[in-house]
């Protein structure tokens, strides 16, 4: 196959493990966020594809290649980090045609790339500015530029937009994908930032502990959770118990028809996100509550319903806002093709 995977990848620093088995097949052309809290072992798994960390166990291929032992420069890489690391003392001209230089590659051709490069990144004409006249927006796309003047096979970044500002950030996170799709380059992002990660990524990749938790689409992440730590830390869900008694399913303790825990199971979660919940009468299948609390943002419109000591928040549109009010007593109306069951 050509794309890069990473076979049964460990990472341990002494007795910690930073990395566990991670397991995933990227295929070329394919862009992939790792996602995850901090310290779940996300850049140094983005680190052993670098090839500046050494795996403990397990192998990494590239394009039908194991380049595990692989030293960095021989593995066609382009790197952009936080840092940028751009040369201060080099024009924007001269930073990117740097590791072109120190390939050998002669002025003429060089100096051609560079011109295709700067077009790419909307920077045509600024070849002899000192970098540190650049704004931060377009230092990031002087990096992102470098790190593709050699045409690399793997376009790796880590956190390399969270130096921005949000708004010049969202901008950037569209044009980043833009530039990828237009190259075809299979690329790996670390962030930390699910919005960028859902933005940007074909494959978002789930990270906790050390471990892949879910490999899939963006939309597929968040409609089809893997587990709850996936289903919690992806926008925000209600996560409610779901047990069986006497062959009947309870949702909080109540009887609710169409949803079952895993074969063999007795107790599960259910995973509901605030917009698949509707509010209406109380009634036969539904959950019944008591609104305490409704937060009218404008756009949308979150209730707060106090269903048997737990909280279940739904989410609405003004336009199809519930007609309810605190202290009411409500109908909570969980649709079995939009919840997700998920092991307790
Ligand atoms: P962040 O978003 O905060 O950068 P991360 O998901 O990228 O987090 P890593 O930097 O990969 O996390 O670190 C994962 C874990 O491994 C952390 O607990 C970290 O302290 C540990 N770790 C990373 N590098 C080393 C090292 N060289 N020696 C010992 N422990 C390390």
């Amino acid at each position: 196959m050509s794309g890069l995977t990473l076979n049964a990848v460990t990472k341990q620093f002494g007795p910690f493990t930073a990395v566990d088995q991670a397991q995933l097949s990227v295929p070329e052309g394919r862009f992939v966020c790792l996602l995850g809290p901090s310290g779940c072992g996300k850049t140094t798994l983005l680190r052993m594809i670098a090839g500046l960390e050494q795996p403990s166990t397990g192998s990494i291929v590239l394009d039908g290649v194991d380049i595990t032992a692989l030293p960095t420069h021989k593995r066609n890489l382009g790197m952009v980090f936080q840092s940028l690391a751009l040369f201060p003392h080099l024009t924007v001209g001269e930073n990117i045609a740097y590791p072109l230089r120190i390939r050998g590659i002669g002025r003429e051709e060089q100096a051609k790339r560079v011109e295709g490069l700067l077009d790419m990144i909307h920077l045509t004409g600024y070849a002899d500015r000192p970098v540190t006249k650049l704004s931060g927006g377009q230092r990031q796309r002087v990096a992102i530029a470098r790190a593709l003047a050699i045409s690399p096979k793997l376009f790796l970044l880590d956190e390399p937009l969270s130096a921005l500002d949000a708004k010049l950030r969202e901008a950037m996170q569209v044009e980043l994908r833009k530039l990828q799709q237009q190259l075809g380059i299979t690329t790996i992002v670390v962030t930390h930032d699910q919005r960028e990660a859902m933005t940007m990524a074909d494959t978002v990749v789930v990270m906790n502990g050390g471990k892949i938790r879910q490999a899939a689409s963006p939309i597929e992440i968040y409609r089809k959770p893997a587990d709850r730590f996936v289903a919690d830390f992806i926008g925000s869900t209600n996560l409610l118990p779901l047990t069986v008694e006497g062959g009947r399913t309870l949702v909080l303790g109540q009887a609710v028809a169409g949803f079952a825990p895993p074969a063999g199971q007795s107790t599960a979660s259910l995973s509901v996100r605030p917009e698949d919940i509707h509010l209406s009468a109380p009634g036969e299948g539904r959950l019944t509550g008591r609104v305490t609390f409704i937060r009218d943002l404008g756009g949308t419109i979150e209730t707060f319903v106090d269903v048997a000591g737990a909280e279940v928040v739904a989410v609405s549109t003004p336009r199809e806002r519930p007609m309810v009010s605190v202290g009411q007593e409500v109908g909570v109306v969980i649709d079995p093709a939009t919840a997700v069951v998920l092991a307790a």
